[in-house]
């Protein structure tokens, strides 16, 4: 199944030839001040598996955070360290996915004025062996 998204002004659009297999929250200090937000929800996808169809010369890049020059919008994020894994911003899809997170990353620099309230398993970082298995999926 093929899925689609953009960004809020609608310059940057993208295709994506994987599922959404797993969702996580980033609750790092980076993601929040990048977003403006309490954490971020992530799909790891195949690098392969996304298609920018449009608006491709939008795609600006802040250390490896991709967004719209245009409206801003966080799009992805791809590590020099992990070129064929993307993370892909969720929230930038046309069709919500239907999976709930399945972990929370990164605690160590969590807001503390945030209550996380759901069962998922906690990491106080971002653990290189659920790296690895996301990766393989
Ligand atoms: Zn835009
Ligand atoms: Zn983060």
């Amino acid at each position: 199944m093929s899925r689609s998204g953009r960004c809020l002004c609608g310059a940057v659009r993208y295709e994506l030839d994987a599922e959404i297999r797993a969702i996580v929250n980033c609750h790092c200090r980076f993601c929040r001040r990048a977003h403006g937000a309490a954490f971020v929800t992530t799909a790891p996808i195949p690098t392969a598996a996304l298609r920018i169809v449009a608006g491709g010369e939008q795609v600006a890049n802040y250390e490896g955070r991709f967004f719209c020059a245009k409206c801003a919008t966080r799009l992805f994020s791809r590590a020099d360290s992990m070129p064929e894994t993307t993370a892909l911003m969720i929230t930038s899809l046309d069709e919500e996915p239907t999976v709930a997170p399945s972990a929370h990353f990164n605690l160590e620099s969590k807001a503390p004025w945030f209550e996380i309230r759901d069962d998922a398993p906690r990491f106080d970082s971002f653990p290189p062996a659920v790296a690895a298995a996301l990766d393989d999926r």
